[in-house]
């Protein structure tokens, strides 16, 4: 993606210096890489929407999914769409949508690029990205978020990045100050790492499973948060939150991933080919037939230090209650932690 970006920057085939700058504009906001290459794809009108995918002949159907009255192209669903203006209009929000006439998000992005400062166009960015994220989780799981939240799960993911910008540039040591996320080992380029873990609430009878897979920019890919009713012991709680992150790779068609945990014993378990006879086996051997169908993956024990995202969601989960998943978007609240890690270490 730097280098299709950093292609445009130099203008190939789009028109020279003023599409240089364009991209250079894009290329330097202050905002995290997964937000500046959703922008990019809007921008090259490469974002899957239901016109897109129609004109691919993927799709059936063209229409918005969500006003259901006009074709979902990019600058419909992130702009144009009646259900996306109380968004814009959130109070507070100092990026209040004008009536312009613009012909698609390019023309769109161009006037605003004109029209605002560096820290509005992030701002702007941000919310964009939310509102493609709703979007997403609306069509895959029928979940659509207020206004409200939209706009202040944006605001907050950008303070977050910020703030660990400038914690960045005042240690000038490279230390994070987030000790907790300092062990966490990043995985190799082409590699996926999901971190797993499990919490018990034993008094009420509750398990909360979590899960984070994130790439080697340590950008969230994906996270899961599952609270189930049961009473048994840790090594079993484990072993399930291990059988259910492999199937939710699955599920997600990941097939490079490190599997990271603690459960020291089940990882080990698992690790060794021979036969488990112990009274919780069953779930091990579920957990090794299912390994077999993927292409690549490696298992890793962590000690907990290395695990504390995962642990602390795992807290999350108990209080959640219902079945929660991301897509490339990270939970409100952990996205500072990400952003420090992502800002603090390499
Ligand atoms: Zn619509």
């Amino acid at each position: 993606m730097a280098r299709d970006i950093r292609r445009r920057e130099e203008g190939e085939g789009l028109g020279g210096v003023k599409e240089a700058a364009k991209w250079r504009n894009l290329w330097n906001l202050n905002i995290s890489g997964a937000t500046k290459h959703f922008l990019w794809r809007a921008c090259t009108n490469s974002l899957p929407t239901n016109a897109l995918l129609l004109k691919k002949k993927v799709g059936k159907d063209d229409m918005c999914p969500i006003c259901k009255s006009e074709s979902e192209t990019i600058l419909h669903a992130l702009w144009q769409c009646t259900a996306v203006n109380d968004v814009w209009a959130c109070k507070g929000s100092g990026v209040q949508k004008w009536s312009v006439m613009v012909v698609d998000f390019m023309d769109l992005w161009d006037r605003l690029c004109m029209k605002m400062n560096s820290g509005l166009l992030e701002e702007v960015a941000m919310i964009l990205k939310g509102i493609w994220n709703r979007r997403n989780k609306y069509v895959f799981e029928n979940v659509f978020s207020s206004p409200a939240q939209v706009y202040e799960g944006a605001i907050h993911s950008l303070d977050g990045f910020r703030n660990a910008l400038k914690c960045k540039k005042a240690n000038s040591s490279g230390g994070c100050p987030v000790s907790v996320i300092k062990q966490w080992k990043k995985p190799e380029d082409g590699w996926l790492k999901a971190n797993f873990d499990a919490a018990i609430d034993e008094q009420n009878g509750i398990v909360g499973l979590w899960i984070i897979i994130r790439n080697n920019k340590r950008e969230v890919m994906a996270a899961y948060s599952e609270p189930q009713r049961m009473k048994t012991k840790a090594v079993v709680v484990e072993a399930i939150a291990l059988r259910r992150t492999i199937e939710v790779c699955k599920e997600m068609g990941f097939n490079k991933v490190i599997f990271e945990g603690d459960a020291l014993v089940i990882i080990n378990t698992v690790k060794e080919n021979v036969m488990c006879w112990t009274w919780y086996g069953q779930v091990v051997e579920d957990v090794k037939s299912s390994l077999k169908e993927l292409l690549h993956w490696k298992i890793l024990f962590v000690r907990r230090d290395g695990n504390m995202i995962a642990h602390r969601l795992a807290k999350f989960a108990l209080n959640i209650g219902k079945l929660t998943c991301w897509i490339e978007e990270c939970p409100v609240f952990i996205s500072s932690l990400i952003a420090f890690d992502m800002a603090c270490n390499d």
